[in-house]
């Protein structure tokens, strides 16, 4: 079924060109849509599969840095910002957090190369956290068509960063404006911008929380790690 593709369309199609050729991140052409008030349009081509990666396309871990290297107040370089984005699970995923599915060895052996590359700081905002920097957080990749959920990589987040993440855990644990204000004060958004992609974002998950999940963990392999996971475990 073809798309009627009206001037906005054109536009945001326009805008994802420039960002495959600049391998920026999805969340590129989010904020822009955002601001120029075509975040209908860019829904409706999304659903299309007009804009956006495939899984896998992008590699997984953080593809396209955006915003230029900053240096610090004491001089040391900064990882360079990234917008932050939400990651809802769907409810009908086999699990949402890989760490209880690993012995701690081999939840080690995975964070701590990434905790390096990252030198102990959000990949997202930069931060840390008091109690301690960052935190492993595991992005995963979903494919709607095949209804595939493809372990993508890892990136290092300070604790608010990875609590903005799980806003729906956020939420149920009573965080929720917390979590809110931090997306709010990383993105430069208006509480009114993180009501409106927490909107969107909600709708993608209940879409598809529709749909039962296969699992692929093929990432681990190259780790040497080979789990198989039961149905039904699940800790948000
Ligand atoms: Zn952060």
């Amino acid at each position: 079924m073809a798309m009627e593709l009206d001037e906005r369309h054109r536009q945001v199609l326009g805008l994802e060109r420039l960002r495959r050729k600049r391998g920026y991140r999805e969340g590129w052409l989010y904020h822009l849509c955002l601001q120029k008030g075509l975040l209908t349009e860019l829904q409706q081509l999304q659903l299309a599969g007009l804009v956006g990666d495939a899984p896998g396309v992008t590699g997984g871990i953080a593809p396209g840095r955006t915003a230029e290297t900053e240096i610090g107040e004491n001089g040391e370089v900064l990882l360079p910002r990234t917008l932050l984005t939400v990651e809802l699970v769907p409810s009908t995923c086999w699990f949402s957090n890989l760490r209880s599915e690993l012995s701690k060895e081999e939840w080690d052996r995975l964070r701590r190369p990434i905790f390096e590359r990252a030198g102990r700081r959000c990949e997202v905002c930069g931060g840390r956290g008091t109690q301690h920097p960052v935190e492993c957080h595991e992005v995963w990749e979903y494919d709607d068509e095949d209804h595939a959920q493809h372990l993508a990589g890892l990136v290092a987040l300070c604790p608010a960063c990875h609590e903005a993440k799980h806003m729906g855990y956020a939420s149920s644990v009573g965080r929720a404006g917390q979590a809110r204000a931090h997306l709010a004060r990383v993105n430069s958004w208006s509480m009114d911008d993180v009501e409106m992609y927490l909107e969107t974002q909600f709708e993608q998950w209940s879409r598809r929380s529709q749909h039962e999940w296969s699992l692929d963990l093929s990432w681990l392999r190259p780790f040497g790690i080979d789990i198989n996971p039961k149905r039904g475990e699940k800790h948000g």
